[in-house]
Formats: structure tokens, C-alpha cells, sequence
């Protein structure tokens, strides 16, 4: 695994990143040379007069679609000897924590934003290594994709989140969800912060956290903890602790 993940971003539509790659985690994380991001504009690699990047469908319809010539030589010029040439597109693997995982260990991202209906087909079974979307549904091009992707791999880069294992214990990271948070004040609209986590027990604390984090899992989320499954203990606890249904999933205990 590489020390510095580095993510070229290959969109027609640079100016869209600008802002995002300043400020937060990822501008913070780009500062202190834990993560290079670069974006290219696919135009520069257009050869024709007008730079054009898309062109009618053959077979007819509508849209548009991105030519393979000037696409294809952005891939190749940017990609590194190991670089992963990925494709943003709503036909992809849906992003989870396993594949941002996976895709840490890359020393090189090739990130394609696709637009209008999308890439030539021979771009996508010649060039293209992994196909990935953020979700069923579909967006006008895969420049917010492509940043939701960066963030995601990102934050799991050592020392991009703040704290020793900042990343360990939240949701997803263990297949489940993490359990709720409080801050000051201890009362709020009538509620009040459990009594444990006041307690100074830490022992208690990560039992309540975990149990929590099992129940909040399994009400709002039992797919995940079905793939999981469940510990012995954990299943004496679920059951044999108040019912799931009177829990704090809410993340409330009523004020007395
Ligand atoms: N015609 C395509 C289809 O039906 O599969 C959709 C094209 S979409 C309008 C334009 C571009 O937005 C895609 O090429 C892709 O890069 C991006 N995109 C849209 N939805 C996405 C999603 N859910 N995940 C990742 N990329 C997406």
C-alpha cells in the first residue's frame, strides 16, 4: 500500500472541484501531502476545431454521447504505471466501506466523470478497471460522485481524520451503525443524557456503546446485521437487556 494516494480526476467541469478540494478533510489532508488531487479538463485532449468531447448516438435518441478519442487519450496520458482507472457511473458497484477499502491500497486513481448519457462503450470495456456508483438513482454527470468517492477513500488514509483510529468504530467500518452521541447540555427539550455515560465507568461506557450500536443496527438497519451476524454475548445482551423496542435507539431517556 502506498504512503500517498494520489486521484486524477478526469471531468469536463474542473471548476466544480475547486472549492471542495480546499476546504475540510480532503483541503486539510492535501495540505499536509497525505493525498494529491489533480483534476483534467477532457477538453484539452480534443483534436478537432470545435475541442468537442460528445457526439450523436448511433441507432438515434436524444442524448449526447462522450467521444472515446479524446477520453481514451486523457486515460492514458494521466495513468501511472499501477495506476486504477475508474469509472463513475450509475450501472457500477455500489460504493461501501469494503470497497473503499479495496481502493485505499491503490497508489493511483484515474477518476472518470461521465456526462450526457454517458461514456462510448469501448472506453469502458478497454480503459476502464472498475465501474463504481454512489447510489440506484442517477445524476446529471459524476463529478459529485467522483467527490464522494475521494472523501470516502480520504478518510481512511492514517492521519486524514483526526485521532488515533478516528475511522475504527464508525458506522459501516464494523457492519454496523455507531451508536448515538451527546454533548452538552445534559437535559435537553426533556430529555436527559444516559445516566452511564456520566458515570465515568469506562467499562460501561463500551458495553452501553456497543449495545447500542447493536440495537440501533437491528431497528434501522437489519440487513447489515444480518450479513454480520451476532456474537453469543451480543445476543444475550440484545434480548435479555430491556426489549428492543423500549431501547434508546432514539437516542432519548424521558426526564423523570
Ligand atoms: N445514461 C446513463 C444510464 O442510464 O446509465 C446515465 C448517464 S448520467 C445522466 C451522466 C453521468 O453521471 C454518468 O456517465 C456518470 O458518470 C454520472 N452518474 C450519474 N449517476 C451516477 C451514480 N449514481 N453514480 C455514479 N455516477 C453517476
Amino acid at each position: 500500500m502506498s504512503d500517498v494516494i494520489r486521484f486524477d480526476i478526469l471531468t469536463l467541469f474542473p471548476e466544480m472541484f475547486v472549492g471542495t478540494l480546499q476546504h475540510g478533510v480532503l483541503g486539510r489532508a492535501r495540505a499536509a501531502g497525505l493525498v494529491d488531487v489533480a483534476t483534467h479538463d477532457i477538453r484539452s485532449w480534443s483534436t478537432d476545431r470545435n475541442k468537442s468531447v460528445d457526439d450523436y448516438a448511433f441507432g438515434g435518441g436524444s442524448g449526447m454521447v462522450m467521444k472515446p478519442e479524446p477520453l481514451s487519450a486523457a486515460i492514458e496520458s494521466c495513468r501511472q504505471e499501477h495506476g486504477w482507472v475508474v469509472l463513475m457511473t450509475p450501472q457500477g458497484g455500489v460504493l461501501n466501506h469494503a470497497m473503499a477499502l479495496e481502493l485505499r491500497r491503490k497508489s493511483q486513481l484515474v477518476i472518470i466523470c461521465g456526462r450526457y448519457e454517458g461514456v462510448d462503450e469501448r472506453v469502458r470495456t478497454q480503459l476502464v478497471d472498475e465501474q463504481i456508483s454512489i447510489g440506484d438513482y442517477v445524476l446529471t454527470g459524476g463529478e459529485l460522485p467522483a467527490l464522494v468517492l475521494i472523501e470516502t477513500i480520504s478518510r481512511l488514509v492514517p492521519g486524514v481524520v483526526g485521532g488515533h483510529n478516528a475511522t475504527v468504530n464508525e458506522s459501516h467500518s464494523n457492519s454496523l451503525l455507531e451508536h448515538p452521541h451527546f454533548t452538552r447540555p445534559r437535559e435537553f427539550r426533556g430529555c436527559r443524557v444516559p445516566e452511564v455515560l456520566l458515570s465515568g465507568d469506562h467499562l460501561a461506557i463500551r458495553r452501553w456503546r456497543h449495545l447500542e450500536s447493536l440495537r440501533r443496527t437491528l431497528l434501522a438497519r437489519p440487513d447489515l446485521l444480518k450479513r454480520r451476524g451476532l456474537e453469543s454475548v451480543e445476543s444475550e445482551w440484545l434480548w435479555n437487556e430491556e426489549p428492543v423496542a423500549m431501547s434508546t435507539f432514539d437516542g432519548c431517556q424521558p426526564s423523570v
